[in-house]
């Protein structure tokens, strides 16, 4: 399925295209048939059987999940995918498809918040056990290795801190002992950072967020080596997250223009973050492609851009999150990301509000935090209404 060639991959992302039907038509059309039909008993047997090819049923797979998922793999460097129905299906698929009742996974601590649940109280059930280990100290992860572990999984940049993973040495530690390397590169995105390169099994988005990019629809990408995307395509067939063929024409055409927003939500974040770190009423500010984030120089070795996200810490606590959200008039409070209107949201309250304070606290989710998914409305009013309500 992977089509090799030389172009930029956000070239390949808007001219990698399914085959043309007999209307010739430019733009793609949308697929929206549950099944597909056979010529004849013999022809049917053999699609079944794997004898030849051909698209069967759409929770197999369909015209236009199948171009989605060669775009990503072209801008991923990867070999193989499938599409999912969420973010949290993808990730529950890459790691449900591949452990057993005994098995043991290292996990950063600083996961999103559904991942956390999905390994503290999911996979327990089934036998599977977990360690979380720091996302910045990967020089330490080797001594929590177990003879039973079989994944690492991990999100680089995390949410809501925005901390890091080194994908170098955790890619070198996963060789060693020939783990699978399972990266939530949501954040990032393929056009930023490219786990594969690093030697990642496995890549999974939420296409929710950036690959959307515009907030209508829900998405999951898994994609990575043929031979564990091979496992992946296994699990999801027969247990059923496959995305709408809707959702996946509308993010095949998202991925267009993804090169393009991203170079400009990246622009508008530092721009804000920039803005963020001189104010009075802030503590502190996280954004990747900032000098003062602890890990800047990994930053810019991993990430050709800095992201869409910016965080930081109102200095009097949750009082004061609270107060500068109800203030807020134009940015938008939800708990989406990767849109193109600039979204507020308070993590402790919202997206991480299941884990305790004490994990919060861990992962640096402070009480005052305030994660900014930064839009593509002029910067200009964007610092203003963030101004206005920090002065509220
Ligand atoms: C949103 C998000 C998810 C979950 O994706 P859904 O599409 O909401 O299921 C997983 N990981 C990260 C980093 C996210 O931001």
């Amino acid at each position: 399925m992977n089509k090799k060639d030389n172009t930029h991959p956000h070239t390949s992302a808007i001219r990698q295209q399914m085959e043309r039907t007999q209307y010739r038509e430019h733009s793609n059309p949308m697929f929206l048939t549950s099944s597909f039909v056979f010529p004849d008993a013999e022809t049917m047997a053999a699609t079944f059987t794997g004898e030849a090819d051909g698209i069967i049923y759409s929770r197999y797979s369909n015209p236009n999940t199948d171009e989605l998922i060669q775009k990503v793999c072209s801008m991923e460097g990867a070999e193989d995918g499938f599409a999912t129905g969420s973010g949290m299906a993808a990730i529950f698929g890459s790691i449900a498809a591949f452990l057993e009742s005994g098995d043991h996974v290292i996990s950063s601590r600083a996961v999103f918040g559904s991942t956390h649940q999905i390994l503290s109280q999911l996979l327990p059930r089934w036998g599977i056990t977990h360690t979380y280990v720091e996302p910045d100290k990967v020089d330490e992860w080797e001594q929590h290795i177990q003879s039973n572990t079989r994944m690492i999984v991990i999100e680089t940049p995390s949410n809501p801190g925005l901390a890091l993973i080194d994908l170098e040495k955790v890619g070198a530690l996963a060789a060693k002992y020939d783990l699978i390397l399972n990266v939530d590169n949501c954040f990032a995105t393929p056009y930023i950072q490219k786990p594969m390169e690093y030697g990642a099994g496995l890549s999974v988005h939420s296409a929710t967020k950036w690959m959307d990019g515009q907030g209508r629809v829900l998405g999951g990408i898994i994609v990575g080596k043929a031979e564990l995307i091979e496992k992946v395509r296994f699990f999801c067939r027969h247990t059923g997250p496959a995305m709408s063929p809707f959702n996946a024409w509308i993010i095949s055409k998202s991925l267009e223009t993804m090169h393009v927003r991203l170079e400009r939500h990246c622009e508008n974040a530092l721009k804000l973050a920039q803005f963020l770190e001189g104010h009075s009423k802030i503590s502190s500010v996280r954004y990747p492609h900032l000098p003062s984030h602890p890990q800047y120089d990994l930053a810019k070795k991993q990430m050709k851009m800095g992201g869409g996200i910016v965080a930081f810490e109102l200095a009097d606590g949750l009082a004061a999150g609270r107060r500068f959200l109800n203030a807020a008039k134009m940015c938008s409070l939800s708990s989406n990301l990767g849109d193109t209107r600039t979204i507020l949201t308070h993590p402790a309250s919202t997206t991480h509000s299941k884990l305790t304070e004490e994990e919060r606290r861990a992962v640096g989710i402070m009480p005052g935090l305030i994660r900014v998914s930064v839009g593509l409305e002029n910067i200009d009013d964007i610092i203003q209404d963030i101004e206005q309500a920090l002065e509220a």
